[in-house]
């Protein structure tokens, strides 16, 4: 998992390289998938419940899980990707959200926030706590600065499925849920509004949108917990150890 979060790192790496005004979310996604394959890995977005994309692509008041497209980003826009690489059985994803070119303080703001919200999940993630204890740490921290969590799509464990127990919600009371025990393996995903929580589904039956238009963010890592703390797998573009 470490090594297939190491490729995930790497992608989502490129792809800050490569945002800016003008270019597409199709050509950001073959530029993601021929990175990804490089490296010996699968996108596993591709084909994902027909998921046509090697990458989620969501702009502006998109929560997540664009499908890359004609989408021809702007200056001042914002962008979320996510990225998931299977090596050898195994999964890691993750995802950031890019600002493109000169953007407002507002969105700026909203970006280091939910960034600061996964951080504060992360430094739960310690042998003997419990999921609600990532829940709420995250939730705390979006809300104090006057956003909202999205609530009707959680983060998840991760391994040789994407999608495994335990769910891992960005809100809710401390020490409740699953206990933490060494070797699980969590993606913590907090997905901020910068209005109400509300979010509604986009004729593509893919596409997340907030309900009142505001903007959103998302920012993710594939989290090990382990006896000396967590041990995030996708901010390494070399595996360690
Ligand atoms: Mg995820």
């Amino acid at each position: 998992m470490a090594r297939a979060g190491a490729v995930v790192r790497g992608c989502l790496e490129l792809m800050g390289q490569e945002v800016r005004p003008g270019i597409t979310t199709r050509e950001l996604d073959r530029l993601a998938e021929k990175y990804i394959r490089s490296q010996g890995g699968i996108p596993t977005f591709k084909g994902y419940r027909g998921f046509p994309g090697s990458i989620c692509a969501s702009p502006n008041d998109m929560v997540v899980h664009g499908i890359p497209g004609k989408v021809r980003l702007r200056e001042g826009d914002i962008l979320g990707v996510d990225v998931g690489v299977t090596v050898e059985g195994y999964i890691a994803d993750a995802a950031m959200t890019f600002p493109i070119g000169e953007i407002s303080e507002e969105a700026r703001r909203l970006l280091r926030a939910t960034e600061e919200s996964l951080m504060k999940g992360i430094e739960q993630c310690r042998v003997g706590n419990r999921v609600g204890d990532i829940s709420h740490a995250v939730q705390v921290h979006a809300e104090s600065h006057g956003y909202s969590v999205v609530q009707s799509m959680v983060g998840h464990g991760v391994g040789r499925d994407m999608h495994e127990d335990p769910q891992v919600p960005n809100f809710g009371p401390p020490h409740q849920g699953p206990e933490l025990r060494e070797g699980m393996v969590l993606a913590i995903e907090p997905m901020v509004n910068a209005g109400g929580y509300q979010v509604e589904m986009g004729e593509d039956g893919w596409a997340i949108y907030t309900r009142d238009g505001s903007l959103s963010a998302h920012f993710e890592h594939t989290v090990a917990i382990t006896n000396s703390g967590p041990r995030i797998l996708t901010n390494a573009t070399a595996v360690r150890g």
